[in-house]
């Protein structure tokens, strides 16, 4: 119920925004503060920003606090939830300040081409983004440090070697101070290449349940899901850009009186390419969300060919879906809009049923593993 809720908000609020003509009072205030270009698309997003922070904040207050809490799922303080909701909508302000004039800009210079241009620069946008999350953005909401248990970090540094992932560190989040949920995993590359488990994880997961969880997590980067995720995904975006292309400037024409614009290129367009994303991204997420179920089983193959440890796989998936209150037997909207992972009786008949070596077959990722030294 949340989820469509929010949909339907995430739809009427900038919807609003544009009917009342509040977009193109704000573009005034920001032309009357910035007077040049780029102060304007800056000062815009900012008033912009933090009009709509307010107005979602009773809603994701219920979603993120409430009903977190109403679950046992969340250890947060109020102050900390809202702490960290402030630290998001800064780095959120920060991140549009500095970007957003880019896609405008293209608008202004190229009215036909600009949503293959914003598309394709996308992608690298994207990359340094997951470059710099796990160490300027993360350490903003949760402190982490090297693992205190060295004998695990011992044998999870032994698995990622065979793994073929190198030089890489291990990294403890204290995440138990916000939530009682696992998670972990492998991010970065070159210096910024690490290991990460939350303190969660390593208290609800013993030795073995938790190496098949790090398996899993180390078979994503080796199979370098991530970067096939970005590609992927900016394919869909870029699709997503021509459809808003194709439709934003017949709802202005229609509308333009009401809008208080006449260009694509006004940045009190805002909300509607807000708008018209979300709506298309509602119809790409299906797409998306098969391909990372297909990432998902590929990473579950490499996780029990390099371990062999079918049943701590499968009781680690168990503790997973338990902890966090995943949804068992999801039901077909589910699956098709919200399900990144099989569901867990696909995952658990996966982890039993999957052993080629007790049948002297073949591996599909044996090549990768390498001798223990
Ligand atoms: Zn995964």
């Amino acid at each position: 119920m949340l989820w469509i809720v929010s949909i339907i908000w995430g739809l009427l609020i900038p919807a609003l925004f544009l009917f009342t003509g509040l977009s193109a009072r704000i573009r005034n205030w920001a032309e009357h503060l910035g007077r040049k270009w780029f102060f304007v698309i800056g000062i815009y997003f900012v008033i912009f920003s933090v009009i709509t922070f307010v107005i979602d904040l009773p809603l994701s207050y219920y979603a993120g606090y409430v009903r977190e809490h109403a679950y046992g799922l969340s250890n947060q303080t109020l102050g900390k939830w809202f702490g960290d909701a402030l630290k998001g909508l800064l780095v959120g302000l920060i991140t549009g300040a500095l970007f957003l004039w880019v896609p405008y800009l293209l608008l202004k210079k190229s009215p036909h081409r600009w949503w293959l241009y914003t598309g394709l620069l996308a992608i690298p946008f994207l990359f340094l983004l997951i470059l710099i999350q796990p160490i300027w953005i993360d350490p903003l909401f949760n402190k982490s440090g090297p693992m205190k248990d060295k004998t695990l970090e011992g044998s999870i540094l032994r698995l990622a070697e065979r793994a073929g992932i190198e030089g890489s560190r291990v990294y403890e989040v204290e995440k138990s101070e916000d939530t009682k949920a696992l998670y972990a995993y492998v991010t970065g590359f070159g210096d910024t290449k690490r290991i990460v488990l939350w303190d969660t994880t390593i208290a609800r997961l013993n030795e073995p349940e938790l190496l098949s969880v790090m398996a899993h997590e180390m078979g994503h980067y080796m199979l370098g899901h991530i970067w096939k995720q970005i590609l992927f995904f900016s394919v869909l975006i870029m699709a997503t850009l021509y459809a808003i292309h194709r439709t934003a400037n017949r709802l202005i024409n229609k509308y333009k009186a009401r809008f208080g614009f006449d260009q694509l290129s006004d940045i009190a367009s805002l909300p509607l390419l807000i708008l018209l994303c979300s709506l298309y991204i509602l119809i790409i997420t299906p797409i998306d969300l098969a391909y990372m179920r297909h990432h998902e089983r590929e990473a579950n193959r490499f996780g029990l060919e390099i371990t062999m440890n079918n049943h701590a796989a499968a009781t680690a998936s168990v503790k997973l879906q338990t902890e966090n209150l995943g949804v068992p037997r999801p039901g077909t909207l589910y699956k098709l809009w919200r399900a990144s992972h099989p569901t867990l009786e696909e995952r658990i008949d996966f982890c039993n049923s999957y052993r080629p070596w007790e049948k002297k077959e073949p591996l599909v990722y044996g090549e990768m593993f390498r001798e223990q030294k």
